[in-house]
């Protein structure tokens, strides 16, 4: 017996609907938006995800599925979307053509997380890019963006924005914090500490309680926000108040990569018994430029798929069920079973949802599944019915019958 991987799962066929569904409402909110879709590889370089990604974090030093192919190339599986679409971006000569890009992606990724910690190693993501604006207007329209579709997946939420500011006005509160946290460096967790060094910004991310406490009477970025990165900030959050979405400014959302800047945002579910972020993004301003591109602003944001599942069921939100069979045709002996076959094939054509026996269960045995897959008709073709060229077709439902010429079956069921 071979097992599944350690942190994978199976979608099963009784359970895949749900995933088409949330699939469905993200391709249909991404239409309305007018955004196309991209596909990019499973994998790619390492060293895409090495400048992509940011070589301090912990994805890229504790958690890709790094490997060397058969040319003895360093491979690594997508850990996230973002560093692909950018690039794809990149590559295909985007910057050149019209702009923005506007594109979204449904993906697998891959991080070698311990499993006990509810994560899973492949996971699934719903993402957003726009590249080439930097007007606080396109960050508004991508939290409006996923606003919506959080809304359409029947979610209730609440958003967190805030700004980290550009590479100028952060120096000066990178130097803030230093001075900060300097006095306070040994009480710090053991990450906390080469934060301190590396990157400062990152110290108001610790999940630890004690790190947290410190935090607490940390400096905020708002207060350091160069002329630019306020306008840019006011503007943002008058087209959400003209978008009629409602936030909070947390100025603990810091999006520890050093490419973002400016804008950053998350959606809490506020669903009782399902807290938590079940979408996250921001303005990422530096990172085309970062992977060996030009300069280029960019917004985008991602979901995990798995999370708004378990956040939605958490939620008691209904998922319409996947389409029954109209009809289910029995067949009583195989030349009736023959006449089944073919009458099913005819309905499908004619896009009715028809399911026959492949089992060589008897009438009644027939009639039990047809009840158990929840046919709405189940047509019965017996010996007399053969020779008169009808089926006996009983409605599920009323358990009322009524006799059906064989010719008669498309036009009877199209409109059931
Ligand atoms: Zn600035
Ligand atoms: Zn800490």
């Amino acid at each position: 017996m071979i097992n599944i991987p350690k942190g994978t799962k199976d979608v099963l066929p009784a359970e895949s609907y749900k995933w088409q569904y949330v699939e469905s409402v993200a391709r249909e909110t991404a239409k309305l938006f007018q955004l196309k879709e991209l596909r990019t590889p499973t994998f790619e370089h390492t060293e895409l995800f090495q400048r992509g990604v940011g070589d301090t974090t912990d994805i890229v030093t504790k958690e890709m599925y790094t490997f060397r192919d058969k040319g003895d190339r360093s491979m690594t599986l997508k850990p996230e979307g973002t560093a692909g679409a950018a690039r794809s971006f990149i590559e295909n000569g985007m910057a050149s053509g019209v702009l923005p890009v506007k594109m979204y992606y449904i993906t697998p990724a891959f991080r070698y997380e311990r499993p006990q910690a509810g994560r899973l190693r492949e996971f699934h993501q719903f993402g957003v890019e726009i590249f080439g604006s930097k007007s606080a207007q396109t960050d508004a329209e991508a939290v409006v963006m996923a606003d919506t579709l959080l809304k359409n997946l029947g979610l209730h939420v609440k958003l967190c924005i805030n700004s980290i500011g550009c590479p100028t006005c952060r120096a000066a509160y990178n130097k803030a914090l230093k001075d900060f946290f300097a006095p306070k460096v040994e009480e710090l967790c053991y990450d906390c500490k080469t934060r301190f060094e590396k990157n400062p910004l990152r110290l108001l991310d610790c999940k630890e309680e004690n790190c947290k406490k410190i935090n607490a009477d940390a400096p905020q970025i708002l207060d350091y926000l160069c002329e630019e990165c306020a306008a840019h900030f006011e503007s943002f959050k008058t087209c959400l108040d003209l978008a009629g979405v409602a936030y909070e400014i947390d100025p603990r959302i810091v999006r520890g990569l050093d490419y973002y800047t400016r804008s950053v945002f998350e959606f809490i579910s506020t669903s009782i018994g399902a807290q938590g972020t079940v979408c996250a993004g921001g303005r990422y301003d530096g990172l085309i430029e970062q992977i060996g591109g030009g300069a280029m602003p960019a917004v985008g944001f991602a979901a995990g798929m798995e999370r708004l599942l378990m956040v939605m069921e958490q939620s008691g939100v209904e998922i319409p069920a996947p389409q029954v069979p109209t009809v289910y045709l029995a067949g009583m002996d195989a030349d009736c079973r023959h006449k089944a076959f073919e009458i099913a094939i005819a309905l499908r054509k004619q896009g009715v949802i028809a399911e026959i026996d492949h089992m060589d269960r008897s009438i009644k045995a027939q009639f039990k599944y047809a009840d158990k897959i929840g046919a709405k008709y189940v047509a019965v073709i017996g010996g007399n019915e053969l020779a008169e060229g009808r089926a006996n077709v009983k409605c599920m439902a009323t358990g009322e019958s009524e006799s059906v010429y064989f010719n008669d079956m498309c036009a009877y069921f199209s409109n059931k």
